[in-house]
């Protein structure tokens, strides 16, 4: 798989660049440091803030979001927007983004942006401001907030969107490879739209058009931009029963009836059903399932660890 560029926070896992001249660890950034390019960077420091620093703050200052630093008196706003300008400039190419939860330069949301400047003074959310110059200028990369990343099921949309956006931009050479990255993504996006891969197989008619890659990239996008349900995983692993129902036996048949019945019930993990599905595909050389992104998304050593599975992992068997 290509790895991913993936811009992040400095103080996450790279450099005590904090304003109390800490680091934070992240077992999760830690984790990725094999599977993606790491873009780190601190907006502070890189606007000649030092470390440890006295804290800055979103505040309105003539109506408009200002960053501020209270013990100085001083707007920091165009020494970031230079900033991060700057640094956008120079990286044309960026996958995703994991960004410091809560802070004003680089959170991405639920950060707070005070009415006025002053002590006890009302406030709104609002997102961090180098945050916000990323998302204006790559509107359709990855982006979350470490703290967020702490739920496996946003962890798993994470990494699932993170690296299907890589595969797409790999893909924007030719149409063929265009067109195989659909027949590949087919069964993932299915889960996510049951209308998706239509969308985009009507959409690849207008390869050669102006703005093409745009569109086409927006439209990816979105269909990725939501939580499946477990019913339409369901429906995606009944669908490609379906493509392998007549070449295996009628226990096998009955075998899957009963799984995929525990699945809706929530009595089987995915990965169980998909494992199956996957290993019929295998025995039957059946190439168009065998290259699905949807039984490998993203790179195994980042799928979590279950306590099960670390449970036998310690088993020694010169002990039983
Ligand atoms: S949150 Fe952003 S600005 Fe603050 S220390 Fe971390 S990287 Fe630097």
């Amino acid at each position: 798989m290509t790895k991913p560029i993936l811009g992040v926070s400095k103080c996450l896992e790279f450099e005590n660049c904090r304003y109390d001249g800490k680091m934070i660890g992240n077992d999760f950034v830690r984790k990725l440091k094999d599977h993606v390019d790491f873009v780190p960077v601190c907006p502070e420091v890189g606007i000649g803030l030092g470390t440890p620093r006295p804290p800055i703050r979103l505040v309105k200052i003539g109506g408009e979001k200002s960053l501020y630093q209270p013990s100085s008196g001083e707007n920091l706003t165009q020494k970031m927007q230079e900033f991060s300008k700057m640094f956008l400039d120079s990286h044309k190419v960026l996958d995703g983004f994991i960004l410091k939860h809560s802070s004003p330069s680089c959170g991405v949301r639920n950060v707070k942006l005070y009415h006025k400047i002053g002590q006890a003074v009302g406030y709104d959310q609002s997102s961090g401001m180098f945050t916000e110059m990323v998302l204006k200028k790559f509107p359709y990369i990855i982006v979350e907030d470490e703290a967020r990343l702490r739920n496996p099921v946003l962890r798993d949309s994470f990494l699932t969107r993170l690296y299907s956006m890589t595969r797409l931009r790999e893909s924007f050479e030719s149409k063929e490879s265009l067109m195989e990255f659909c027949k590949d993504n087919e069964m993932l996006f299915m889960v996510y739209d049951q209308s998706g891969p239509k969308k985009l197989e009507a959409l690849l008619s207008q390869f050669s058009e102006d703005g093409f890659e745009e569109k086409f990239t927006a439209t990816v996008y979105d269909i990725l931009n939501k939580i499946p349900s477990a019913d339409a995983l369901n429906s995606t692993y009944v669908y490609i029963f379906s493509l392998l129902e007549d070449k295996i036996t009628l226990p096998e048949k009955e075998y899957f009836a009963n799984m995929i019945r525990d699945f809706s019930q929530g009595l089987v993990l995915p990965s169980q059903v998909s494992t199956l599905l996957y290993s019929w595909a295998l025995r039957f050389d059946m190439k168009s399932i065998i290259s699905q992104t949807i039984f490998e998304p993203y790179p195994k050593g980042l799928v979590p660890i279950s306590p099960e599975s670390r449970k036998y992992s310690l088993i020694d068997l010169n002990k039983i």
